[in-house]
């Protein structure tokens, strides 16, 4: 099917702010700035990269990345208050294309309970929210909130009045996950038929996932006439999250005829490796099963599925793993690989890193695996680089590590960690309820920051006995939750890894490297 250009879906990726808003996805500035890299290198159209009103490091978040990136469209979100939408038109003013998104609720529940306002009031405040970022902003792109629980007539009231007010997106949210795909296609069509004006602008939508239907509502209203989806990698978001687009671009790309040719500008071999960076980046895990990207999409488990892919890929598979960017696990290194090879197949896997930070890499933990593991697979590979470069600023550095455990025995862990800003070695033991439990002790003991641990889970990166684990954990540190992630083949260390990126994630966000306290310094002497 040719592509024609009214047929073109506009992508929207909320995933640094929608994303960034769930319980245990927050990411610093440094892999802020590394996800945009990716999503502009996914052929995103739009990042939402913040809401800057909400903190100084959104505000900074969003600067950074509207001066990063040079392609996609920047937009910052504002509350429809005139100091919100000054402080995203600021954030955003020095991207190259840049959007300010205005949002109001217009739901009958929201405006009775939440806004206290009328009707006549709501619409007012949309109109004059909106001139006043259009004077910021050219582009400019209005959201109803809660626009799937709105009076439908109401809901077209105000489409048309923010349009008149220059509105050159208006985007239907179905915020709390409550549509059905017919239900809300009906609500799209609706205001395609009500709307006089709706010609001069896009329509767009954003769907959460409360019911499990974000992904079939979006492509319902598609169908509809809907031209902009918004979305998020691996589908992060607000409770169940949003509308994944993996799922949808692939579903667009793989079944025009039942979405009428509709096509995206995505890359859809960079899907998968920027579902891995930002499963990385955000400590939470991709469930194996997850559609289009999660470990067990292409893998067939069943003789006769097996045996009808190998003879002909189409029996079982609807989409080729190549086309969403899965590189099949191959032995590619061991001992004797040259660092030639190293950098070479580093490429491959899409990283982009600078020679010094290869170096690095191939003479510390490549050297140290290979000599621990005879074969080192792709998946090995991209556990390095994740551990070993993208990652927080290091406040501590793991040195060394000692456990002694059996059963009777009380369980000790004595572990030396490094102080990156003074270069200083500091030793601690403790005991503990298991080898674990003593080791994560050690830490907090040496670190003087207290984690409450709310989740621990350990996998292996590869199969076979000599593989490597990796631990993956979150916890509270006061009011937030950070989340860890540590690789090894020795499972002790990959936890006391994770445990130790938890803590240096909660003190980066405090703005850098905690200063010793009194307790480290005491340590330090002993
Ligand atoms: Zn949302």
């Amino acid at each position: 099917m040719a592509k024609q250009a009214d047929k073109r879906v506009i992508v929207f990726d909320t995933t640094l702010r929608d994303g960034e808003q769930s319980p245990g996805a927050s990411m610093n500035l440094t892999e802020k700035l590394e996800v945009a890299r990716a999503l502009e290198l996914l052929g995103v159209d739009v990042i939402e990269a913040g809401f800057p009103i909400t903190s100084q490091d959104d505000f900074e978040a969003v600067r950074a990345i509207a001066k990063e990136v040079k392609k996609p469209i920047v937009a910052g979100l504002a509350r429809c208050v005139d100091k919100d939408i000054d402080r995203a038109a600021e954030a955003v003013a020095d991207a190259r294309r840049p959007r300010i998104h205005v949002f109001l609720a217009t739901s009958r529940i929201h405006r009775e309970h939440k806004l206290r306002k009328a009707r006549s009031e709501i619409l007012r405040l949309a109109v004059e929210g909106t001139e006043r970022a259009k004077a910021a902003v050219g582009d400019l792109q209005f959201s109803p909130e809660d626009a799937a629980r709105t009076e439908p007539d109401f809901l077209a009231r105000v489409v048309e009045a923010v349009i008149d007010a220059g509105a050159t997106t208006v985007n239907i949210p179905d915020t709390v996950g409550w549509a059905t795909p017919d239900g809300f296609r009906r609500l799209i069509e609706h205001l395609f038929e009500h709307v006089p004006n709706i010609a001069k602008t896009v329509i767009a939508v954003h769907c959460h996932d409360d019911l499990g239907m974000a992904v079939a509502n979006s492509l319902e209203a598609v169908r509809a006439g809907a031209r902009q989806v918004e979305c998020t990698i691996n589908g992060l978001g607000e409770r169940a999250g949003n509308a994944a687009m993996e799922e949808i671009v692939m579903a667009l790309a793989t079944r025009p005829d039942a979405y009428g040719g509709c096509w995206t500008n995505i890359r859809t071999d960079r899907l998968y490796p920027t579902s891995r960076l930002v499963s990385r980046v955000t400590g939470l895990a991709v469930a194996r099963n997850k559609a289009v990207v999660g470990e067990n999409a292409f893998a067939h488990e069943s003789g006769i599925h097996a045996d009808g892919v190998l003879k002909k890929r189409t029996t079982y598979e609807i989409m080729d793993p190549k086309a969403v960017g899965v590189a099949k696990s191959r032995l590619v290194l061991g001992k004797h690989s040259g660092r030639h090879q190293f950098r070479q197949r580093l490429k491959e896997l899409g990283f982009r890193l600078s020679a010094d930070e290869i170096d690095r890499l191939f003479f510390g933990s490549f050297k140290a695996l290979a000599d621990r593991k005879k074969e080192i697979f792709d998946e090995d590979i991209e556990a390095l680089v994740e551990s070993e470069v993208m990652t927080i600023p290091e406040t501590w550095r793991l040195q060394g590590l000692q456990v002694a455990t059996g059963t009777g025995g009380m369980p000790t862990a004595t572990v030396e960690l490094e102080e990156t800003e003074t270069g200083e070695a500091v030793r601690d033991a403790a005991t503990g309820d298991g080898p674990v439990d003593a080791i994560f002790r050690a830490i907090e003991r040496l670190t003087d920051v207290a984690l409450k641990l709310s989740d621990y889970q350990i996998r292996s990166v590869t199969a076979g006995k000599e593989a490597q684990g990796e631990v993956r954990l979150e916890a509270q540190y006061g009011e937030r939750t950070v989340s860890g992630r540590g690789v090894s083949t020795d499972v002790l260390e990959a936890s006391a890894r994770a445990f130790l990126n938890a803590i240096n994630r909660a003190v980066s966000r405090e703005g850098g490297a905690k200063a010793p306290t009194k307790r480290a310094r005491r340590k330090r002497r002993t």
